[in-house]
């Protein structure tokens, strides 16, 4: 058992760029641990991940704001605050704000994410509401 006092100690956010779109802070809550990672994700409006996928899925839990999450093939959703989401092993996906608010969120990781290309704005406005 490990216990984790809120974040990280001494760790900085880290703004995220290779696999996001938008301006996009992550603040690890803990070190991967057995293959779990957990961070608390804040998107701007219009900020979203590129595609990808987990090896063994991933938990979002929706602390603030709004936002879309979309599975391949499908439609996207609307998530906002108190919202939790289970994206099952190798689901391809996308998660991020919508266009007129910012969302945070907290996720966890289980396993590798393997990151893809990113989300076209075709893509990511067919969602627009
Ligand atoms: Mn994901």
């Amino acid at each position: 058992m490990k216990v984790f006092h809120g974040s990280v100690e001494g760790a900085v956010s880290e703004q995220r760029t290779s696999t996001f779109t938008g301006v996009v802070w992550a603040d690890p809550v803990m070190p991967a641990t057995d293959g779990v990672t957990i961070n608390n994700v804040s998107f701007n409006p219009g900020a979203r991940t590129y595609w990808h996928y987990h090896e063994q899925g991933q938990v979002l839990y929706v602390a603030a704001g709004s936002g879309w999450i979309c599975l391949e093939g499908g439609e996207p959703q609307a998530i906002r605050q108190g919202d939790t989401v289970w994206i099952g092993p190798n689901e391809r996906h996308w998660h991020g704000a919508n266009t007129k608010n910012f969302m945070v969120h907290t996720a966890t990781s289980i396993g590798k994410t393997v990151w893809q290309e990113a989300v076209a704005d075709t893509d990511y406005l067919r969602s627009a509401d």
